[in-house]
């Protein structure tokens, strides 16, 4: 039988079922998922050098036998080193590693290798030497064409599998692939743009042929840049096929008409101006129309409320729930973290507290009895409004009829987690809201499904929050700036980075900060540390303290990032700012200048950084409005850099970059729209079967952004 891209991995020529198993964890079923498998990087080993010509600090690849090995152990360090030396006709080399005593299994006098590197001069041997360069063993003639004369591809490792077997297996594979292959792009399109065919594009993003003339080094740069048509073409493939279920299921849900009936009287409406305790902004009434136009359309809501920190998100999406819930039907909140929950569900309560709505809070906290009770509570439809953290979308959350969806701070939720809770009914309302600045342009193509509204307007009588940068060197003078905000009866943050390597260590500096603070600086004041190794317990009952008054200084990581309220609060100092990102810096600032008082907002820097963190921080003491500090964002990030998944709720490409590759997303929007209304134009059953029938192919096929 003959490979197809649809062939299991494991009958792939050269995996086997050890290796299959391997694959398989890094995500590889199948031959086309190797085949997607691109290289990281390439090395340009046409250029081979005689051992005699050799110059030092200039990368070179050389072929040469192995004339002997041996190790030894250095007297005063106690490093390994495994040596050999290398000859060819013209002369020999010595070629060392360092702590890699198990190389001496692997290289044996006599073997052909081909080595890659940069040759130094060498202290303490004569002469030049090579230190741990890319070695390859050639065992065939074959070997040698697969391996070397050529740009040659280098692949991240899989589980135990070598680049170099990799290389072998992947060679293999596209041998036998048939010439014919199928194509999910439609052929107008791949001629449009004179897209090479997906055998071709694969053998060149692999095994790149040269061409006569053209000289390496350009070519090396474009691969590495995923600027090649070949990779142009698999970018491009996967932004259509995503904007194509994007685009697939918005008109599913534009043509499919619901059951549900939801309409609003004079009664609701007073319900719902009722709870207000205070006026609502032009934007919040604004939004609020968007959405209950939507209710009470004909098609299911699917919208993406955007609204800066602090635009006052949570009351209009309340004010929808209520809609929904006089209409007769349940409604959720899921919110990204317990406290955060918690804080919607007390404020909820508040705004509640003279209505007869019937609120519950769900969290991995809530167990046993108490669990099981509003469980049950929760399937019997008793319950009208039910907020939560991820617990909502497990297993035994049944609801007699849940009409609408709210996922707050959405950006902090995969697009899979959105879909559970949508499961959870039958084509429930969905409204999702973040404050993550995304670019609008940048959402629009990103979440095609989604209909878009923005809250683009502060409540009245917020103080915009000024912002500083300050220097080691000013500490002094920030903490009398920190002092006079404690008298005028005020509160504080201060906030660490906490990366993720080094946790243990910046969480020793909050640690250590809070100490000095409260011993030697701020001694009458009550000093506070937030960190993400407390139990949630233990974190609610600081904030709840902070919230109270009862501490003035809350030191933290960058757990409070999300959505916490403390109106009373008007300093935030950011210690070492510049390791954080743009979104980050804007979210934290957002934490203050809730209330009635200015805030104040010290990015507090060593001194030193890039180019890139000094862009930022000007940035944000230029501007608070969190659209253009997206739009920066997005330029001082570069192509360089991906918006990660878990940053921004947007699905991970393969090959595709949202950021470098902007122009071809638009493209692949504007091709997937035309190329669905082509196929209904031209279909002979009607546009619901058209519908169900893409939508059941694209899922097999490609659902593997699952976007609900
Ligand atoms: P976010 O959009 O960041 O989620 P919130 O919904 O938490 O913002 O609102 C921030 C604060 O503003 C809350 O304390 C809320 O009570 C208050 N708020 C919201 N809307 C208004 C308004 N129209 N007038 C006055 N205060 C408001
Ligand atoms: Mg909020």
């Amino acid at each position: 039988m003959s490979v197809t891209f649809d062939t299991a991995i494991q009958f792939v020529k050269g995996v086997g079922p050890r290796r299959a198993k391997m694959f398989s964890e890094a995500g590889i079923q199948t031959a086309e998922d190797l085949l997607k498998y691109a290289p990281f990087r390439y090395e340009d080993r046409t250029n081979f050098k005689q051992i005699r010509d050799l110059k030092q600090d200039q990368e070179v690849v050389i072929q040469a036998r192995v004339a002997a090995t041996g190790s030894y152990t250095t007297a005063r360090k106690k490093m390994k080193i495994f040596e050999m030396v290398v000859e060819d006709d013209t002369s020999t080399l010595q070629v060392k590693f360092f702590n890699q005593p198990y190389l001496e299994q692997v290289f044996h006098k006599g073997q052909t290798v081909i080595l890659f590197g940069v040759p130094k001069i060498d202290v303490y041997a004569s002469g030049i030497s090579m230190v741990s360069p890319e070695v390859e063993i050639i065992g065939s003639d074959s070997d040698l064409r697969i391996h070397t004369g050529r740009i040659t591809p280098v692949y991240r490792k899989i589980g135990q599998i070598t680049t170099r077997t990799l290389r072998q297996i992947i060679f293999q594979l596209l041998t036998d692939l048939p010439d014919q292959v199928e194509d999910p792009l439609p052929d107008s399109v791949v001629t449009k743009y004179k897209f090479p065919d997906r055998r071709s594009a694969f053998q060149e993003i692999h095994f790149p042929g040269l061409q006569e003339g053209k000289s390496r080094a350009p070519l090396l740069r474009e691969l590495e840049s995923r600027g090649t048509v070949s990779y142009q073409r698999f970018i491009f493939e996967e932004f259509f096929l995503f904007q194509l279920g994007l685009q697939i299921t918005k008109q599913r849900r534009q043509i499919l008409p619901k059951e549900r009936v939801i309409c609003i009287d004079k009664d609701i409406r007073n319900a719902i101006k009722s709870i207000l305790p205070f006026h609502p902004t032009a934007a919040q009434k604004r939004v609020l129309k968007e959405i209950v136009d939507d209710l009470r359309s004909s098609r299911v809501m699917n919208r993406l409320l955007q609204g800066d920190v602090g635009s006052g998100k949570t009351i209009v999406a309340l004010q929808a729930m209520i809609v929904v819930v006089e209409n007769g039907y349940q409604t959720v909140l899921m919110a990204p973290t317990e406290i955060l929950a918690e804080q919607h569900f007390k404020n909820l309560e508040k705004y509640l507290v003279n209505t007869h709505y019937k609120l519950a809070l769900l969290t991995s906290r809530v167990k046993g009895k108490d669990r099981r009770s509003i469980l049950s509570q929760i399937d019997k439809g008793r319950v009208h409004m039910l907020v939560g953290t991820h617990a909502l979308i497990q297993k035994g959350v049944d609801f007699e009829n849940l009409g609408l969806i709210v996922i707050d701070e959405q950006h902090r939720f995969g697009v899979v987690q959105r879909s559970q809770l949508m499961e959870k009914g039958d084509r429930p309302e969905t409204l999702v809201m973040t404050a993550t600045p995304i670019p609008r342009s940048l959402a629009m193509t990103l979440y095609g499904d989604l209909d878009l509204s923005v809250l683009d307007e502060l409540p009245p009588g917020r103080h915009p929050t000024k912002t500083v940068v300050k220097t080691e060197k000013s500490r002094r003078e920030v903490y009398q700036i920190l002092r006079r905000e404690l008298e005028k009866g005020r509160q504080a943050f201060i906030v660490y980075p906490l990366i993720e390597e080094s946790e243990k260590l910046d969480l020793r500096a909050a640690k250590e900060m809070a100490e000095h603070l409260q011993h030697d600086i701020f001694e009458e004041y009550k000093v506070g540390l937030l960190h993400g190794r407390l139990k949630s317990d233990e974190k609610e009952s600081l904030m709840l303290r902070f919230k109270k008054g009862e501490i003035h200084i809350l030191v933290s990581t960058t757990v409070i990032e999300v959505g916490i309220d403390v109106p009373n609060a008007t300093l935030v100092l950011i210690e070492h700012a510049e390791r954080f990102g743009l979104s980050q810096l804007h979210q934290l600032r957002g934490r203050i200048g809730r209330g009635h008082y200015p805030g104040l907002c010290i990015l507090l820097t060593e001194g030193v950084h890039s180019p890139e963190a000094y862009k930022r921080l000007r940035t944000m003491s230029q501007t608070s409005d969190g659209f253009k500090i997206a739009e920066k964002d997005l330029e001082i990030r570069g192509p360089g850099e991906f918006v990660g998944t878990r940053q921004s709720g947007v699905p991970e490409f393969l090959f595709g970059n949202i950021v470098r590759d902007r122009q071809s997303l638009e493209m692949a929007r504007r091709e997937a729209e035309e190329y669905l209304s082509c196929c209904l134009d031209s279909a002979r059953e009607s546009s619901v079967e058209v519908l169900s029938n893409l939508a059941k192919w694209w899922k097999d096929k490609y659902g593997f952004y699952d976007v609900g």
